[in-house]
């Protein structure tokens, strides 16, 4: 333990966040109060907690409150809390590096922005918004910032942590601290509203209603410590839901979407649930953690575990509350317990009795949360085995008889299906254009089968997991497995006669080898004169697509059925051609086949056919 000051440069990132965080014009300073008060608010969750295991602690006596003091002479704003305090390695690792969430988060945001080339002046105001930098948003207001510190640990020190906020921080003895933290933040000239106690109200009023410890100003009680989840629905605003969602969330928008309810059987629980307005993992912002809380009783029993929900519910915000629970269990046995399954089933239940609703009564809501949040449906159908079948009825898709940017649910789609078909037909694509050009639609349309169109690299995958929906097969459009009924259609022309085909087919197979796995003749083509079947269930265009993206090993020669169009003027001059120009012929059908595999988005290097087209237009120029 050393008695002397020592003094620290802060780690390079947080260097360069605090630049941010000074220099940025930001406009919402006063949120640096409710930063700290939630530090403050956390400290003292964690001191709740410790005192359930733990026989020494420091000043044990001490009330888990908060104390904020204002001197508007002096220009300085002191938030003091009796919670768990820091050592003096706590200090260097928690407010000298960046190791915790929001402010690593947020860094790494940045650094993204950075290299996609945007305003990075833009890029932090906005993300400091959706993140918040925490302890270091105290640096938009204060000259000074000093912490003041014991630990809980009975051994720690007193210690005294002091910055400017600029490169570096001291770190030195003092005395006579309590237990927790104190936290005197001396004001810039121009920040000194900060130091007035009706200004410092006013913003404890807008943010920090609803942590769960007293708060006092200058010695008077200014919260009353309520859990909304346990008022009755109609006691409650929605801008009271909306502040709550915005501290249990430490969120700035407004919630898409909210779930209030209480049941008794077949456990005691109060949740109060929300959707937040954007899903960050859209923006490339990395895996959100979990958002909901868990409690007994007003008791917070762990923040955001990741056991209480399904993965895929892991955007959710808010808290649950079972009266139920034990209070002093190890993670370990809470994690496994039957209660704790019980109670995911329980809301994830209700949650996606939710959606249900939402999308029944409110189509253009659901659309809304759907295109955003769509994402974890497909991951919950792919995942989560239990709820599949609820989980698929709330998938959408465009298809090829709804408009552009319209969607369909597989639940309608089955209803418009004719009778006694069993399958679900769909396509995957880059876009609607794509798919609508492409050789596979076309035997459908001539048909009037319905095809999904499914956009998402994913939606393959999801499909596969669902394997059917209502008793019906979920077919790809594009693979060998959809069979087609013959349909004759009269201005298609006459076809190549049988023995002619079948004497082409075993050619082109032969001359193919082990490229394709079969050649033959088929119905299903009209406008196209072959196409290329995927035969290979599990291994999809797109799957292999993301496969070699991964660099994962994939065979250069996919598993490909061709189908001809016997009635295709191409096919019928190719079969010709046969006995007139037997390497012309070769070169075509090569072409035939490339051109097949293209549009079955089969070829990952188009330059290979470069110099086949080349000799063919030589051939055609002669
Ligand atoms: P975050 O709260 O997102 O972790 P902060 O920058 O606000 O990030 O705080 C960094 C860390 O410093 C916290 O995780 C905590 O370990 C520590 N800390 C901050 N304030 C306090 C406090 N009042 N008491 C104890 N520890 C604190």
């Amino acid at each position: 333990m050393s008695n002397t000051a020592e003094k620290h440069s802060f780690q390079a990132e947080v260097g360069q966040l605090l630049d941010i965080v000074t220099h940025s014009l930001y406009t919402d300073k006063e949120i640096f109060v409710r930063e700290l008060v939630s530090n403050a608010a956390d400290a003292l969750e964690k001191l709740r907690h410790l005192q359930l295991t733990e026989k020494e602690i420091f000043d044990d006596s001490l009330a888990l409150e908060i104390n904020i003091t204002t001197d508007d002479t002096a220009g300085t704003i002191t938030i003091q809390d009796f919670g768990i305090g820091m050592t003096r390695t706590e200090l260097v690792e928690n407010i000298g590096t960046i190791a915790h969430s929001g402010s690593k988060a947020f860094v790494e945001a940045l650094k993204t922005a950075q290299e996609r080339g945007e305003d990075t002046k833009a890029a932090s105001l906005s993300l400091i918004g959706q993140f918040g930098v925490g302890f270091y948003s105290v640096f938009m207001v204060a000259e000074t910032t000093s912490v003041y510190t014991h630990s809980w640990r009975s051994d720690g020190e007193h210690l005294l942590w002091t910055s400017t906020g600029k490169g570096s921080y001291e770190i030195v003895p003092t005395e006579g601290q309590r237990r927790g933290c104190k936290i005197v933040v001396k004001l810039k000239p121009e920040e000194k509203e900060f130091s007035q106690a009706e200004r410092v109200k006013e913003i404890l009023n807008r943010y920090s209603k609803f942590v769960p410890f007293p708060i006092n100003l200058n010695g008077e009680r200014i919260n009353t410590v309520q859990a909304l989840w346990l008022r009755s629905k109609n006691e409650i605003k929605d801008e009271e839901y909306t502040e709550f969602y915005k501290f249990q969330a430490n969120a700035f928008d407004e919630p898409r979407l909210r779930l209030h309810f209480s049941a008794d059987a077949p456990l005691a629980i109060n949740a109060l649930l929300f959707v937040p307005q954007e899903n960050t993992e859209r923006f490339g912002f990395g895996r959100v953690d979990p958002g909901v809380s868990l409690y007994c009783k007003k008791i917070l029993i762990e923040a955001k575990p990741d056991y209480l929900l399904p993965e895929w519910l892991r955007f959710l915000k808010g808290v649950v509350d079972s009266a139920d629970l034990p209070l002093n269990i190890s993670r370990e046995t809470m994690q496994d317990s039957a209660l704790m399954q019980k109670l995911n089933k329980v809301i994830t239940g209700r949650v996606l009795k939710l959606f249900e609703e939402e999308a029944e009564k409110r189509p253009d809501t659901y659309a809304e949360f759907y295109k955003n949040f769509g994402v974890y449906i497909k991951e919950g159908v792919a995942t989560d085995y239990a709820n599949r079948d609820k989980l698929a009825k709330l998938l959408r898709f465009e298809s090829s008889l709804t408009e552009a940017g319209k969607t369909t649910s597989l639940a309608e789609y089955v209803t418009r299906l004719k009778e006694g078909t069993a399958e679900i037909y769909f396509l995957h694509g880059p876009s609607r254009a794509v798919i609508e050009s492409g050789p596979y639609l076309e035997a459908f349309k001539a048909r009037s089968i319905e095809v999904l169109y499914l956009y998402d690299a994913i939606d393959e995958y999801v499909m596969q997991h669902l394997g059917s929906f209502d008793g019906k097969k979920l077919i790809s459009a594009d693979s060998s497995d959809a069979k087609l009924e013959d349909v004759s259609k009269d201005s298609a022309g006459e076809a190549l006669p049988e023995a002619e085909a079948t004497g082409l087919c075993t050619w082109i197979k032969e001359l193919l080898g082990e490229r394709a796995t079969s050649v033959k003749t088929s119905t299903r083509l009209v406008d196209s004169p072959a196409v290329a079947l995927n035969s290979d269930r599990f291994l999809t265009p797109a799957m292999r697509k993301m496969m070699k993206s991964m660099r994962q090993d994939v065979s250069e020669n996919p598993a490909v059925a061709l189908e001809l169009n016997a009635k295709h003027p191409l096919i019928k001059q190719l079969s010709a051609l046969r006995s007139r120009d037997d390497a012309l012929a070769k070169l075509v059908t090569e072409q035939l086949f490339d051109n097949a595999l293209i549009a079955a988005g089969l070829v990952d290097d188009p330059r290979t056919m470069v110099n086949r087209v080349y000799s063919l237009l030589e051939k055609v120029s002669k």
